[in-house]
């Protein structure tokens, strides 16, 4: 391809996909990439397409009119050639050009093969979502123990239900609609034990109102729960699993108000499966390299900081969705179409009418932006969760780095923050280079403190064959 393009989008999910059609139809030619094989990230994730009619999904699905509609915008787009939707690529490091931005991605539609791709932009759009935020317990390594994010993956993905007796822990609305899919699928959900009060929610009355649709979504788990009766149990802790090679028994706990567990709440519940999920961390691995700003998310995490046109801080570079903090797909959708609006007004687009809503998008996410804040307030995580580790809890899995190995670096040698520790235990050094255990292990040194992960200039393990060809015989796309 050597025609000239006017904006990379990073991530074909619900943020990705609204900003590469506002644009397209605003009269741009846009990249789209993303590592998975077909468009929907997170949220519209379906299986791959040769699978779908025999795994069909859609009663797992919300909102797939918006899907549907994307996906024919986009394709009409494709035909015409404004459009290079390059999927099964996975973006490993971005950089500064001179005439914009240099997006260096790993071409694995023929893997085990890998092919280096450069792409190149005036503008990029960064939507690379979130991943599962995970608090370390006795036993969490053991097999059968996934995050709640991974069920929800699994089912919508391939159709697989991973278990037939499943307990879910953790908190946050996102623990409703896994066992409800998962219900729905015939496993057998034990019990959803979620840290927080319900009552939490009453302290915001104006978010709630502000959003029914929220409202009627949880309406509609709460009634799937109560006909699968599937207990949720408030103020509640999975805080142990235990088994010989699997898991086979999980320990819950009743809280007090700081997320201890009360004496003689304890109960063992026999599960085959265990989806542990404490809200989301923003992905911010091709951002932090270009020095992308940061802001409080008000969830413990860090996001990308925005303008209320989704500009970072970075001139030429917008993110979108939930690398601007965790608030679901609506609001990812609604940030997509601000952000390419911003890149259609700073590249002086033509564009065309009736494609430009900014007014009313802008009002859409400081909507949902309030919901979010409001949930993040009402789901905290437990501030006394590390009482639930003994000091031979593993919680850095990949290196094997136990929460008594990371305690004492915090005592013996002052370590007040994840990047510290690492240097002294080699937490976070391993394969997931920290997404597992990085928010935990600065929970258990810096309490208090928002999350923010280390820069890391690859952002997805890559050959050395492949980088040495990406010096050389690049596919260069831009
Ligand atoms: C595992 C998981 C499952 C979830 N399931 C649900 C659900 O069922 N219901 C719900 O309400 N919410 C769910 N969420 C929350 C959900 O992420 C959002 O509400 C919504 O999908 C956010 O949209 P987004 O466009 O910001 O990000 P995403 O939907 O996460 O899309 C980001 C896209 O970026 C791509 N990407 C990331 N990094 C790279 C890279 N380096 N190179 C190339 N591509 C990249 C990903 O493949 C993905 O397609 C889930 C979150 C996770 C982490």
């Amino acid at each position: 391809m050597s025609e000239s393009r006017d904006l990379v989008v990073v991530g074909a999910g619900p943020a990705g996909m609204a900003a590469a059609a506002t644009a397209l139809d605003g009269g741009l030619r846009v990249v789209l990439v993303d590592s998975g094989a077909a468009p929907g990230g997170q949220f519209w994730r379906h299986p791959a397409l040769f699978a779908r009619e025999t795994l069909p999904t859609a009663d797992l699905h919300h909102g797939l009119s918006t899907y549907r509609a994307l996906c024919s915008t986009l394709s009409a787009h494709e035909r015409t050639g404004r459009l290079t939707l390059l999927l099964n690529h996975h973006v490993w490091t971005t950089a500064r050009d001179e005439d914009g931005f240099a997006v260096h991605a790993m071409d694995r539609g023929r893997a085990p093969e890998e092919e280096a791709v450069v792409l190149r932009a005036p503008a990029l759009l960064v939507a690379t979502g979130a991943y599962d935020r995970q608090l370390p317990f006795p036993g969490w390594d053991l097999p059968g123990v996934l995050t709640a994010g991974g069920l929800q993956s699994l089912l919508k993905g391939g159709g697989v239900v991973p278990g037939r007796r499943v307990v879910l822990g953790g908190t946050g609305p996102f623990l409703l609609p896994v066992a409800a899919a998962l219900a729905a699928r015939g496993a057998k959900v034990v019990a959803v034990c979620e840290a927080a009060a319900p009552s939490a929610w009453l302290r915001h009355p104006a978010a709630l109102l502000r959003n029914p649709a929220k409202w009627a979504e949880g309406a509609r788990y709460a009634g799937t729960l109560a006909r699968h009766r599937v207990p949720v149990r408030t103020r509640t802790a999975i805080v142990g699993a235990e088994g010989e090679g699997r898991v086979a028994v999980v320990r819950t706990a009743a809280l007090d108000t700081d997320g201890r567990p009360l004496p003689g709440t304890e109960r063992r519940i026999e599960a085959d499966t265990v989806g542990v999920g404490w809200g989301f961390v923003p992905q911010l691995d091709l951002l932090l390299p270009l020095g992308c700003g940061l802001g409080d998310a008000g969830d413990g995490t860090m996001a990308a900081a925005v303008d209320d046109g989704q500009r970072t801080t970075v001139p030429g570079l917008y993110a979108a969705g939930e690398t601007c903090g965790v608030g679901g797909a609506a609001l990812a959708v609604s940030e997509g179409r601000v952000a390419a609006v911003s890149v259609l007004t700073d590249l002086c687009a033509p564009g065309r009418p009736g494609t430009r809503r900014p007014a009313a998008e802008r009002r859409a996410v400081a909507r949902h932006r309030a919901f979010a804040r409001a949930m993040a307030q009402a789901h905290p995580l437990p501030p006394a969760w590390p009482a639930w580790l003994t000091d031979d809890t593993p919680v850095c899995r990949c290196e094997e780095v136990t929460a008594g190995a990371v305690r004492s670096a915090r005592a013996d040698h002052s370590a007040a923050d994840h990047r510290q520790v690492k240097q002294l235990t080699r937490a976070g050094m391993g394969w997931c280079q920290g997404r597992m255990c990085g928010p935990a292990v600065h929970c258990l040194v810096a309490r208090g403190e928002p999350y923010a992960p280390a820069e890391r200039l690859i952002a997805t393990p890559v050959t050395l064959g492949a980088l040495a060809d990406s010096g050389e015989s690049t596919s260069d796309h831009t």
